[in-house]
């Protein structure tokens, strides 16, 4: 029986629930801010109708105008709380059904059990369906989570609002991208955000880039001065292009010109907007990639000699490259595993070395010979050899 560690893989389901959560509450919030407004807001008008029409200072007609006006606010209030309340239902009712998936998790016992293998089928779509967002498939991780029924689990809209800043951004222009700033200004302080200034700084290079330097003084003046007390030193390089054309060889101005910061940029964003969104940095497809592949990395998988054809972190190309920051795995005892039976090699199986240095297991060889008139195949190289000329191995 495999028995399931929950602790251990709902460690990795944190954002699943916070997203939606978060949400609801940041929709509730607003919803709050636009009642206080407006109920301040009719207070003091009602307050200043009653007292001007007792002074007799106000026409019935302008208390009638007046008092119009306070109805169209009222229902332009409602309009907005609608809208709002659409929000609030949509994602009280994702943090429901997340929260009752990962419920239905806790009750499954076993890793060979069926429930399991419907639970981890939902979690493997929903996690590539993480992943295709984020490398910009949006169309066909829809239809995904359309097909199968599991569009409450994953957060299409979320990314096709930011999709709208980083197709701006691709088209350098930053107006989106510093709109989506101020929008979530209070929130992009508390992460020290710095991608306001990051934006100010590309939209002056790209004034000084067609030399337009009377636009790019006001600019600076404007929009740069207010970040002077942190970064004097980025905005001291900035005006310094004023000085240097844009073909320019000389560092740091080289790099400042060099349209690659629009990509930048938008790495800039994505990573403030996952933080704001509480996605995490990196998609959880890597992540529980990552956790696997750490526990089979050793020091011989980076070394093309010693590579195995089995392990997935030998693999330079794919997997090896996703596993190349993490730390090795910890090994208290290593075991050797025949490559033709699969099974474990000890005192009761010994390993044995072919003529050729390929080790397989006792057990292997002799029953591959008894079937080869003595003979064994490497599975490796196909060499034939008598089992005569087999060693024994040991492993010290
Ligand atoms: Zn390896």
């Amino acid at each position: 029986m495999n028995k399931l560690n929950h602790d251990q893989l709902l460690s990795l389901e944190h954002p699943f629930v916070k997203i939606p959560v978060e949400k609801f509450r940041s929709s509730l919030r607003t919803s709050q801010k636009h009642i206080e407004k407006e109920i301040g807001n009719l207070t003091d008008k009602i307050s200043e109708i009653s007292k001007k029409s007792v002074q007799g200072s106000m026409e019935p007609s302008q208390v009638e105008a007046a008092l119009e006006a306070i109805v169209n606010r009222l229902s332009t209030l409602k309009r907005k709380l609608k809208d709002i309340r659409a929000d609030e239902v949509l994602y009280s009712q994702r943090t429901k059904v997340r929260l009752q998936h990962l419920q239905d998790f806790a009750t499954i016992q076993t890793l060979d059990s069926d429930e399991y293998a419907r639970w981890s089928r939902v979690r493997l779509n929903r996690i590539v369906i993480d992943y295709m967002l984020r490398d910009g498939f949006r169309g066909p991780a829809a239809l995904l989570a359309k097909s199968e029924h599991i569009e409450d689990f994953v957060d299409i809209e979320l990314f096709a609002q930011s999709a709208k800043v980083e197709e701006a951004l691709e088209r350098q222009s930053c107006a989106e991208c510093l709109q989506w700033c101020k929008e979530n200004n209070s929130n992009l302080k508390k992460i020290k955000s710095t991608l306001e200034f990051s934006l100010r700084e590309q939209e002056f290079i790209e004034l000084a880039r067609e030399r337009r330097s009377q636009e790019a003084i006001a600019y600076a003046k404007k929009h740069l001065t207010p970040w002077q007390e942190t970064h004097m030193k980025e905005i001291s390089h900035v005006m310094g292009l004023l000085a240097f054309p844009p073909e320019t060889k000389c560092h740091p101005y080289k790099r400042l010109y060099d349209k690659s910061r629009w990509n930048d940029l938008i790495a800039q964003f994505r990573s403030n907007n996952f933080a704001l969104q509480f996605f995490t940095p990196e998609p959880l497809l890597n992540v529980t990639l990552q956790a696997g592949l750490s526990s089979l990395k050793t020091p011989m998988c980076y070394q093309p000699e010693h590579r195995n054809a089995n392990c997935p972190v030998c693999d330079p190309e794919t997997l090896g490259a996703l596993a190349m920051d993490l730390p090795l795995s910890h090994h208290f005892n290593s075991s050797i595993v025949c490559r033709i039976s699969g099974q474990i090699m000890n005192e009761d199986n010994l390993p044995m070395a072919l003529p050729n240095g390929y080790v397989y297991s006792y057990n292997a060889l002799t029953e591959m010979a008894s079937l080869n008139d003595g003979k064994v195949t490497c599975p490796r190289t196909g060499a034939v050899f008598n089992l005569t000329d087999v060693k024994k191995v040991f492993i010290s």
